[in-house]
Parts: C-alpha cells; structure tokens; sequence
C-alpha cells in the first residue's frame, strides 16, 4: 500500500544545460514508470526549467531546502511558496550536509517542515546518525531525537505529506552503503517511532527512504526490505542511466 519513492537529490551539481539535459533524458527513459514515484531535486537554479521538461511526465521536482517564511526580508533564502512557484512539489529538509556544514538544528529544521506543509509542500525529512554516534551505541537516540524535534506539532494528518529519509552519515557519499540489514533494523526503529508519536496507521502509510551511496547493484537488496519504500540518491542520481537502472530495480 506504500507506493515505493525513488528521489535522486542533485546536490549542488549541474549547469543550466546540464540539467536540462539530464531531465530531457529521464523524462524519455522514465516516462512509462508507474510502479514508483520519481522525483528529482536539481539546484535552484535550474528548478524552473527542468519543471517545463517535466510538465506531463512522472517526474515530480524537489526543492533542496526552503526558509520557514512565507516572504520578506531573508537575503539568500526561499520560500516553501517560492519553490511551489518553481513547479516544486515536494522539498527535502534536515539533509545531514545542511546540519553538518549550515549548523542545521532539529528546532530549525522543524520550522521548516511545518511551513513547507502549510504552504502544501511534501517534505522529504532525513534523518541519520555519523560514524561516531554510531559507534558509541548512540544510533537510536540520535535518531529518536531527529524523529521527535523535527516532527514537532506536525499532525496526523499532516503526516500524509511526509516521507522519512533514513540517511547514515557515514554512507553519504563515501562509497560505502549500510548493508540492507543495517538499513532495515533503523527502518523498523523509525516504524515505531512513528507509532509511538503519531499511530499505527501513520506508522503503517509513511514511507522511509533509505540513502547513503545507493546504486543500481544494492537497490535490489535494499527494496526486498519490507520497511525500506524507496531511496534517497546523491551520486547515481546524476548520471541518467544508474538513476533509470535504479527506478527500475528488479
Ligand atoms: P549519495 O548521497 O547517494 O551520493 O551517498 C545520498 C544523499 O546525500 O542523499
């Protein structure tokens, strides 16, 4: 009943024509996906453009970040409204890079998603822990907390415009990918945190993406994971044949 999500999260990659290009590409290649949701988050600068090569095909656009603000004076910053404009349906919020190298914290990220959904955004909130949380036992505390903060005063019902993005820092971009049983112990963890928080039935209908180096060969392993709904991809996402080879796993 989770319709599996596959996202491929551009990162700060991708001229104008470049991401013209790679949406040209997945539009033709993807057009007759109906099995997963697709959805492509190119840098902001592109968004505009990639939405009219989109415009009619399953490719859905993310947002890397928005500001919590509707409009005024935030030099630099975007709007929920903004990206919507943008042909935006979806934003991805709390990315690890964001609270590593911006000093994200949960309270902000949760400013965030609670003005992406009322300006009727998705949101694509990632969670995860680093190598040394990791290492000293503190995986599932970390991850409670990111799940408790950022999902701060958002509803039940709210929740219907959520995705979980379950990323281990140390898989992001290292080549290295937690294995599928390391993904789904942290998927099940999540699973009843949504219950505990919300209920059974938001536990049963939010999907969790997992990310962290994720490439055509480990996608299969990691869909055959009951609570694992899709994937979050940084690197294959720029490259339209891994990107195609992933949506369309075995
Ligand atoms: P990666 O990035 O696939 O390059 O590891 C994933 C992410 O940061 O979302």
């Amino acid at each position: 009943m989770r319709k599996p999500l596959i996202a491929g999260n551009w990162k700060l990659h991708k001229t104008l024509a470049e991401a013209q290009e790679l949406a040209r590409t997945l539009k033709d290649k993807l057009q007759d996906e109906q099995r997963c949701e697709l959805v492509i988050a190119p840098p902001f600068t592109a968004l505009a453009a990639v939405a009219e090569i989109c415009r009619d095909s399953p490719l859905q656009l993310a947002g890397q970040n928005c500001y919590p603000a509707t409009e005024g004076a935030f030099t630099g910053e975007l709007s929920p409204t903004l990206l919507q404009d943008a042909g935006c349906h979806y934003v991805i919020l709390g990315h690890s890079e964001r609270r590593q190298l911006l000093g994200e914290t949960d309270t902000f990220i949760n400013a965030k998603v609670q003005a992406a959904l009322a300006a009727g955004l998705k949101v694509i909130l990632c969670v995860g822990e680093n190598l040394a949380q990791r290492e000293d036992g503190e995986l599932f505390d970390v991850i409670a907390t990111q799940m408790r903060l950022g999902l701060a005063e958002i509803t039940s019902a709210q929740m219907a415009e959520v995705v979980i993005a379950y990323e281990p820092v140390w898989a992001i971009g290292t080549g290295r990918t937690a294995s599928a049983d390391q993904a789904a112990e942290v998927h099940a963890f999540i699973r009843g945190l949504l219950q505990g928080q919300f209920s059974s039935e938001v536990s049963e209908s939010t999907r969790i993406l997992y990310g962290g180096s994720v490439k055509p060969d480990n996608i299969s392993s990691l869909m055959a994971e009951p609570d694992i709904d899709g994937a979050l991809v940084g690197g294959a996402s720029l490259d339209s044949a891994s990107f195609v080879a992933i949506a369309h796993y075995p």
